[in-house]
């Protein structure tokens, strides 16, 4: 698995290029334009609207997933989304999982996924399903380096999208549940991903493995990698990524959380050395068309993302000690040079975000 040339403890412990550039102190959390490369809005809701527009953050609004049969309708609200708001909601488009022994179902995918960069999206997301929940005919894990794939990541290549890639899940899910794990709440609710004692899953290395396979087989497609990239637990095996996949990206979002328990210092070499490949999010979910909501479900879910985008401006930017998810942790106090990259120069290049902003009929622009 190691890359043999690369001497992979020592890429966080050698000093980090210097930064150079405008190293003034982190703006007010109002001033710095900030991506939320990770979200999923599936309402157009003024007060949201509002609020993102007050504080200065807009979204790659993420399309998941292929399999519970609300593919269309999902797309359909989100394309909405991002005609009457462009500046707010440009989204990533997903394909279905349904119809994988279907004879034409790459030549589908394709004609799908066409179609929703015809309406403005500007990646593409594959979900974990792939490699933890699909099966071929013999009832085998499909893997998301399966050759049904290639034709349809080939072709998000020769777009220029990227394939924003939740795969895998974080190393927690394949150990005993653990009350101080970050991912607690998640598996005790979620038994159906916990994987501990559950030999017939693939392994966590064996998903990193077959992601990796992918940009392998596919150097010209430029992978995001959601979640850390699956690796929260290993910044070496993240830098090991990224030294040896000049196309691989990640994004933080839902595992800030997992870098704060990382020594300071460590999480902030890896931005350090790596400043131009690592994306601001936060995985922030309304689905109001699956899990109907109330008014009150709505007003919380708003009050908690603020309160979410501010608490991580306060680590990344922030300086000293700080209380994050009711932990005492020191913020990572990065320069202004690489925050800017982090919170949105990053997303606006490799998702093209200010042609998709600009890029619809002026009349549908900014209501
Ligand atoms: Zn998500």
């Amino acid at each position: 698995m190691r890359h043999p040339f690369v001497p992979v403890a020592l890429l966080l412990s050698l000093p980090a290029l210097p930064v150079f550039g405008h190293d003034e102190p982190a703006p007010p959390y109002e001033q710095m334009l900030k991506i939320d490369a990770h979200s999923h809005v599936f309402e157009d809701i003024p007060e949201l609207n509002r609020l993102l527009r007050a504080i200065n953050l807009r979204t790659n609004n993420i399309c998941n997933d292929g399999t519970d049969g609300y593919l269309e309708q999902m797309h359909a609200i989100a394309l909405d989304l991002y005609e009457h708001h462009p500046d707010l909601y440009p989204f990533t488009s997903t394909f279905d999982l349904l119809q994988i022994h279907s004879p034409t179902y790459t030549k589908d995918v394709i004609a799908f996924l066409d179609r929703t960069f015809e309406q403005g999206a500007v990646a593409v997301k594959i979900w974990k399903q792939v490699g933890m929940e699909i099966k071929d005919k013999e009832g085998k894990f499909i893997m998301p380096d399966d050759p049904l794939f290639d034709p349809i990541y080939a072709h998000i290549a020769s777009r220029g999208k990227p394939l924003q890639a939740h795969l895998a899940e974080p190393i927690d899910a394949w150990l005993p549940l653990d009350p101080d794990s970050n991912h607690y709440h998640y598996y005790s609710k979620n038994p159906e991903w916990h994987l501990y004692g559950k030999p017939e899953y693939p392994s966590h290395a064996a998903l990193i493995a077959a992601r990796d396979n992918i940009m392998r087989k596919h150097p010209n497609l430029v992978v995001v990698g959601a979640h850390l990239g699956s690796m929260e637990h290993d910044l070496d095996g993240i830098a090991e990524r990224l030294e040896k996949y000049p196309n691989f990206y990640i994004e933080v979002s839902a595992r800030t959380r997992n870098l704060t328990r990382h020594p300071t210092e460590k999480v902030r070499a890896l931005f350090l050395k790596y400043p131009d490949r690592i994306m601001y999010g936060v995985d922030g979910n309304w689905k109001p068309y699956k899990y109907p909501a109330t008014e009150q479900m709505r007003q919380g879910h708003i009050n908690r993302l603020e309160l979410q985008y501010r608490a991580e401006y306060d680590y990344y930017a922030g300086k000293g000690e700080m209380t994050y998810n009711n932990r005492k942790v020191e913020a990572l106090n990065l320069p202004r040079s690489v925050l800017d990259k982090f919170y949105h120069e990053n997303a606006i290049r490799i998702f093209k975000l200010d042609k998709a902003w600009y890029g619809k009929p002026a009349g549908k622009a900014g209501e």
